[in-house]
């Protein structure tokens, strides 16, 4: 085995403990690979605090930033203090820290007098955290006997300009990365590297959007053509479903990308959404694990996982959202209808999770979150205008507080009768669904139901689909 990406999240490297055990985790894996990149968050809620102190000094609020800026000196000097014993070491960094919380406290001053923060500006501050905590977490390897350096995203993984949310341009990205890395890897050193971040081309910083750091990690490991990339979380891996809905959760053993790209999107918070598409090319096997649990293996998420015909996997829920319907009998057969309709929509930037259309073509319906429906429905009555006026629309409404719960397997490919199932479980719960969308990958079944239905819909999936499957 050659090159292995690790990244550890904001809990797993949330404090002296946290990174204690996961320079254990390092260490470990030194003598297994010849290649090791490590990819750390910032400690668990500086990304909040960094993006609050930007928030209030834009709203005018002068006092709660230099108080977060105080708190963050406290918790990253006192995990330094624990960390390192060397004074030279401890000297250095807990200068180099201080230089990034003045720039914190500089950027908030700025955004106070102008009374805006860009989104620009918000990727400049909210970067902080990252690059602060991959020089705690190197140092701390170093002391640990490794050889380890700390490396800034930015001068790895090129982006777009869209600011808070920017894709990576993979070209650039790779040249970059092998050329900064691989002398560092060639000589036995581990790079820590920021996760979260990157930069344009001409070097200003921009963000992958929050929880981006598992992103980087497969953004990189595609770079570097890595064998393996594991993320360490505080969970054991990827569940069959969220543990607070339903105690008796069990890690998922093995998911294909397409299996986990489907629950990252329907609302399980293991990754983020955009983690499978660098490595989908490359077929870079990903492992999700758990740093406070390190001996459980996790989840392993590779191209095409053995399904079991018939096996669903998990069964996700999202919540917030609401179901627009535009309906009329006017509708039918007219083309552009949805196109017109969706551009309405994608007018006010909302983004849909869920589109189901009845064949008769009387009514369009489409699921986005609460807080777009007031402007969604402005703009497609502005659009329909004229439909609306001649009753060939009859009217378009949202129905609020509903929830889509999806089933996820690829073990449904083609097996008839797991719909059956689905719906059966939540008919003996008198559980109404209120419309259905399976996905042409069929590797997932979504329905919507009614907020305080939800929580029922998803144990009784759980219990009569997924236990009562095997
Ligand atoms: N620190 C960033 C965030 O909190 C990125 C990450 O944790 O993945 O969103
Ligand atoms: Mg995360």
């Amino acid at each position: 085995m050659k090159t292995l990406v690790m990244k550890f999240g904001g809990t797993s490297v949330g404090g002296a403990p946290a990174i204690l055990q996961a320079a254990a985790i390092v260490q470990e894996q030194v003598q297994a690979w010849e290649h090791l990149v490590v990819i750390v968050s910032a400690m668990r809620g500086v990304t909040d605090a960094l993006i609050q102190g930007a928030r209030t000094a834009a709203s005018g609020d002068g006092q709660t930033y230099p108080a977060l800026v105080t708190d963050l000196r406290v918790k990253h000097t006192l995990a330094v203090a624990e960390l390192l014993s060397d004074t030279d070491e401890r000297t250095a960094l807990l200068k180099a820290l201080d230089a990034y919380l003045d720039e914190f406290a500089t950027f908030c001053r700025s955004v106070q007098v102008l009374g805006e923060v860009t989104p620009r500006a918000m990727d400049a501050i909210s970067s902080l955290g990252e690059r602060m905590n991959a020089r705690i977490v190197a140092a701390r390897l170093r002391q640990e006997g490794l050889r380890s350096e700390a490396v800034d995203a930015t001068e790895l993984i090129v982006t777009d300009r869209r600011f808070q949310q920017a894709a990576p341009l993979m070209d650039a990205t790779r040249a970059r990365t092998q050329a900064r890395l691989l002398p560092l890897l060639e000589a036995g050193i581990i790079p820590v590297v920021t996760g979260f971040i990157g930069a344009t081309e001409d070097g200003i910083t921009t963000t992958l959007g929050r929880g981006g750091s598992d992103y980087s990690a497969s953004i990189l490991g595609a770079a570097l053509d890595a064998d393996e990339v594991w993320t360490w979380t505080d969970v054991d891996g990827v569940l069959t479903t969220d543990p607070r809905i339903v105690p008796d959760a069990r890690v998922i053993p093995v998911l294909s990308y397409s299996e986990v790209g489907e629950l990252a999107y329907f609302g399980a918070k293991v990754l983020h959404p955009k983690t499978i598409s660098p490595v989908v090319e490359r077929g870079i096997p990903l492992w999700v694990k758990n740093t406070f649990n390190p001996t459980c293996p996790g989840t392993r998420i590779v191209r095409e996982p053995e399904s079991t015909p018939g096996t669903v996997k998990a069964v996700s829920a999202i919540k917030g959202l609401s179901m627009v319907n535009v309906e009329g009998r006017g509708m039918m057969g007219v083309p552009g209808i949805a196109a017109r309709t969706f551009a309405a929509v994608a007018s006010q930037g909302a983004s849909v999770l869920m589109i189901s259309q009845a064949s008769s073509e009387q009514s369009i319906c489409f699921v986005i979150p609460t807080e777009a429906v007031a402007g969604v429905i402005a703009a497609i009555e502005e659009e329909m205008a004229l439909e609306l006026s001649r009753r060939d629309i009859d009217r378009v409404w949202a129905m609020d507080d509903v929830v889509i719960v999806t089933a996820i397997g690829a073990g449904m490919r083609g097996t008839p009768g797991v719909a059956a199932r689905i719906f059966g479980a939540l008919a003996q719960k008198q559980i109404n669904v209120i419309a259905i969308a399976q996905g042409s990958s069929e590797c997932s079944i979504s329905l919507v139901v009614a907020a305080d239905q939800a929580t029922e819909a998803v144990r009784q999936l759980h219990a009569e689909v997924i236990n009562g499957g095997e």
